[in-house]
């Protein structure tokens, strides 16, 4: 393909844009393949219960592992993924993966729920709460081994619809958790109206925590608030003791966080939860 060039003055910025084009063009190629040969994969990052530092769950984060250009991360390649109109075939690919990995867990004796994060593109779909139930019956799981992560731009876009579809998921087992909460635009109202169970403060709250008491301030009073609801309450980026520590007094209900565990492969994570187990059961 070759774009049609007549202006001669424009010649030196259309050949920068083809010069984009192509190498859009060619990742576009290259996320087909991604799906195709297998190249997603997942990794995981531990979740803490912070009443008894039992480790309840994992959260699946996808990675690309590029033939050429490596481990690439989300930020990377989402937005390309969206745009392609890739991210249903993501999603399933995702779901895939994460619900083949509990069933080794659930067959190694680890009760781990499994988080899993869905772009709002993917949750508008109305049949999924139906693939949802098929996959999990076809792996013999139940559905309380299912977290589904959603951010507040899926539940503002559409709320009759996303209600629809959460009361759904809901209904089958699956948990629902509000991911990034505090960053969108949703006005509060929600809480009160929607089906869900958990949310997710957004680490841009939690970093300041250690250090700033107003910060700290506005963290124990929305797990105040997301209590009064009767929903529990994940704080993300955890990455120092003291914020962890904090947390606690505040009755926080988990946390995840580098202080704990970054998302690492399934096997890393097996010798990571043997060392916290081994490390408990010391005098
Ligand atoms: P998220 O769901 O809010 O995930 C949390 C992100 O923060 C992850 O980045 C995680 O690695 C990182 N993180 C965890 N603990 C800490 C910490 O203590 N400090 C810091 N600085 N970062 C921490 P990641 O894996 O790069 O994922 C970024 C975003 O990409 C996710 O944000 C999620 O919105 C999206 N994403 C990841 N996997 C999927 C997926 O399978 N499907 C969809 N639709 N989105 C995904
Ligand atoms: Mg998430
Ligand atoms: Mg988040
Ligand atoms: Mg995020």
């Amino acid at each position: 393909y070759k774009a049609k060039s007549t202006h001669s003055g424009h010649h030196v910025y259309r050949s920068v844009d083809n010069r984009h084009g192509d190498a859009r063009l060619r990742t576009l190629q290259e996320l087909r393949l991604a799906l195709t040969e297998d190249q997603l994969i997942l990794h995981y990052q531990p979740k803490i219960n912070l009443k008894n530092g039992s480790v309840s769950g994992v959260e699946a984060l996808v990675r690309w592992q590029h033939p050429e250009r490596g481990l690439l991360f989300p930020d990377q390649f989402l937005t390309l993924v969206e745009e392609a109109g890739l991210m249903h075939a993501l999603t399933q690919e995702v779901l895939r993966k994460a619900l083949d990995q509990s069933v080794l867990w659930a067959a190694q004796g680890r009760t781990l729920t499994v988080a899993v994060n869905l772009s709002a593109s993917s949750l508008i779909d109305g049949d999924l709460p139906e693939r949802v139930g098929t996959m999990l019956s076809a792996r013999d799981l139940p559905a309380t081994v299912l977290m589904l992560e959603i951010t507040e731009d899926f539940l503002m876009a559409d709320r009759d619809r996303a209600r629809d579809i959460l009361t759904r998921l809901r209904a089958s087992g699956i948990k629902i958790s509000v991911d990034d909460f505090g960053t969108g635009y949703s006005s509060l109202a929600y809480l009160r109206d929607l089906p869900i169970d958990e949310l997710k403060l957004d680490q841009s709250f939690v970093f300041p925590m250690a250090d700033d008491a107003r910060a700290a301030a506005l963290v124990a009073s929305t797990i105040d608030l997301a209590h009064g609801l009767g929903l529990k309450m994940v704080a993300e980026g955890v990455e120092n003791g003291v914020s962890y520590d904090e947390l606690v007094r505040y009755g926080c209900d988990f946390a995840q966080g580098y202080f704990m565990s970054r998302p690492i492969p399934a096997a890393a994570l097996d010798d990571w939860l043997t060392a916290r187990l081994n490390a408990a059961a010391l005098p």
